[in-house]
């Protein structure tokens, strides 16, 4: 059987996010199966016979954002009352004993929800770190990954590790870190069972140390060696507070940068979480690597942890990609929303010069795709797989906009109204298709209930 053809067609601005291309008016998008075919202005070829049509009048069409920095389990934590107004450390220590609540139907019910609010603001892939197994509770990763593919997102999990608690000098409480065999195993595993390499993959998975002040550097250097020999990427934790600094400093004798060099981490396989207290040499050292940045602008404001050099470590060389961060810093899953705040931000830090909207837009896009080593989602081009955002400029909010593109950051975030990943429509009317979202945020509600009481 032929794949199923699907065109998009009379976009109002079809921005393919390919370096170099400007926005089109009118628009349209081919579409074979899983993968893009053609894209263009005006008429679609006559040779192209749809089985389905999406009129995108209206609306601005990019493609699908890529999350590159998530916490799932976080969305029972939003807005926890001891933890309204800490910064990192704090917020860390006041929330260890409510995560070390979670399982598998926790994290499953957690990931739901928290991929629904990607999806719904336009998100396609996202990744997730999930650093905390409270003892017997082994098999939540699978769990995140059996709710990425019952919601129909293309999924990049990392596979967290804590090793290090109070009683060894590090930050988590006894009862949720792992040995390292047990989380080197676990790792092997999950990368056996689910990690595939081939283009247009819906899973992917990359190993993910917490944080330098809770695993061992053996930990670390063991990690890497295992990512290398399995071919997956690296992901942490880094340079996100002052706080981390001092500890790397007084632990280790060596700021973050050095720390992670010497683990052998630092690698174009290699993206960090926030990287925001780098000096000039150790910019230019991470973009000599090629080693990329998830900057999680929202969660760095909400902790007032500081301002990541987004212009600075592109210029040296760095992929630097967009991250929501865990829902108990953000507290939001919104990526439309983060695409504005880090547009927001750098104008702030940099004066209203230092981002255009549209390379806004490519830091949750080609920025993102790059930190995740993909050249084959975060672009509307031939070949690239069919992961399309289509945002309707009908609300309320835009009445007025000139510039469509702009507008969509400038105005007030709305929901994605058409979402297709991998050729296929899972969101529409601003609904979701593929799983039905009310009972699951009722359960979520009771679980997290049940956890902060
Ligand atoms: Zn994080």
């Amino acid at each position: 059987m032929d794949p199923k053809r699907t065109l998009i067609t009379n976009a109002l601005v079809l921005a393919t996010m390919v370096p170099g291309a400007t926005p089109v008016r009118d628009g349209y998008v081919c579409i074979e199966g899983a993968l893009i075919s053609d894209v263009g202005s005006g008429d679609a070829p006559d040779s192209f016979h749809p089985d389905d049509v999406i009129d995108a009048r209206g609306m601005v069409v990019l493609p699908g954002f890529v999350n590159t920095h998530h916490h799932l389990y976080q969305t029972l934590t939003r807005a926890y009352p001891p933890a309204l107004d800490c910064e990192l450390f704090d917020w860390l220590v006041a929330l260890y004993p409510v995560w070390a609540k979670i399982d598998e139907e926790a994290v499953r019910l957690s990931a739901l929800v928290g991929m629904a609010e990607l999806m719904l603001s336009g998100c396609t892939t996202t990744t997730d770190h999930l650093y905390l197994f409270p003892r017997g509770k082994t098999r939540l990763i699978d769990a995140e990954i059996s709710a990425a593919h019952a919601i129909g997102i293309r999924f990049h999990p990392t596979r967290g590790s804590m090793s290090l608690s109070e009683k060894d000098g590090g930050l988590p409480p006894d009862s949720v870190v792992q040995t390292p065999d047990e989380i080197l195993r676990d790792s092997e595993r999950l990368i056996d069972a689910y990690h595939d390499p081939a283009p247009a993959a819906m899973v992917r998975i990359a190993l993910a140390p917490c944080s330098p002040f809770s695993v061992t550097q053996e930990l670390m250097r063991d990690t890497a060696t295992l990512a290398r020999e399995k071919g997956v990427r690296l992901h942490t934790h880094l340079a996100e507070t002052r706080d981390e600094e001092r500890y790397c400093l007084e632990k280790f004798g060596v700021r973050p940068i050095e720390y992670l060099e010497r683990a052998g981490w630092m690698r174009e396989d290699t993206w960090l979480a926030h990287g925001i207290f780098f000096d000039d040499a150790e910019v230019e050292r991470l973009g000599r690597h090629g080693v990329g940045v998830a900057h999680c602008p929202s969660s760095n404001m909400r902790l007032g942890s500081g301002i990541c050099r987004v212009r600075d470590l592109q210029s040296a060389g760095s992929p630097v990609g967009l991250g929501v961060d865990g829902s108990a810093s953000n507290d939001s899953s919104h990526m439309l929303a983060e695409v504005r705040q880090s547009l927001l931000l750098t104008r702030l830090a940099h004066g209203a010069r230092a981002m255009k909207t549209r390379e806004a837009f490519a830091l949750a896009t080609t920025g993102s795709a790059a930190c995740l080593g993909r050249d084959d989602i975060g672009q509307i081009a031939p070949g690239k797989a069919a992961d399309v955002a289509l945002f309707s400029l009908e609300d309320l909010g835009y009445s007025g906009a000139g510039d469509p593109l702009a507008a969509l950051l400038l105005c007030q975030p709305t929901r994605v109204h058409t979402l297709l990943i991998h050729g296929r429509r899972v969101v529409e009317q601003g609904r979701l298709l593929t799983i039905e979202l009310d009972p699951i945020i009722e359960a979520h509600r009771k679980r997290s209930a049940e956890m902060i009481s």
